[in-house]
């Protein structure tokens, strides 16, 4: 048997989609982080530059940017590095360095690009201005006071929120240009 066919009838090795996806929005909840609170951070995103643009359009892009496999891996990972440092697990010197989220340890960051890569320059503006403002859940993520270790998932959910409020654009222009185009 070659390793297509082993894989697509479930080897060892192999991890179903679904099992992925329902562990990355099971983690995020139980760290806190609602996903409508990241379909917030896209309205606030979006709302000047799509006309009639409601939450539960910003819910659905949020939902289809969590049924990649490379972005449900991107949280798994986050997240995993996240506990691992509020339990104090991680060797010496990572670990005080990733619990004070100190500020040129710069992995965090560059996880999170792993799933802004996938959305286009428009997700990285976007991102660079929600980590400048840390609003909404973001504000509550970067709060060192809650005794939590979020300094994987705060990068991380403003990368979901960055990539959803890019699909959403990209979307709303191919609409647009569909239209002129049945207008001629
Ligand atoms: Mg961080």
């Amino acid at each position: 048997m070659n390793g297509f066919a082993s894989a697509a009838q479930g080897g060892p090795s192999f991890i179903a989609s679904d099992t992925l996806h329902n562990a990355a929005v099971q983690l995020l909840q139980a760290r806190g982080v609602r996903l409508e609170q990241l379909a917030e951070l896209v309205l606030f995103l979006q709302q000047d530059y799509i006309p009639g643009l409601l939450m539960p359009d910003c819910l659905e892009s949020i939902l289809h940017v969590l049924a990649k496999r490379e972005v449900q891996n991107a949280l798994l990972t986050g997240i995993q590095l996240d506990l691992f440092a509020e339990q104090g697990m991680l060797f010496f010197p990572l670990q005080p360095v990733v619990q004070a989220d100190e500020s040129l340890y710069g992995v965090d960051e560059t996880l999170a690009l792993s799933i802004l890569n996938l959305y286009g320059s428009i997700a990285f503006t976007n991102y660079g201005y929600l980590d400048k403002l840390k609003i909404g859940i973001l504000a509550w993520l970067n709060d060192k006071s809650t005794g939590m270790c979020h300094t994987f998932l705060d990068d991380l959910a403003g990368a979901l929120a960055a990539a959803a409020s890019s699909r959403l654009a990209h979307r709303y222009r191919h609409m647009l240009e569909e239209q002129s185009r049945y207008n001629r």
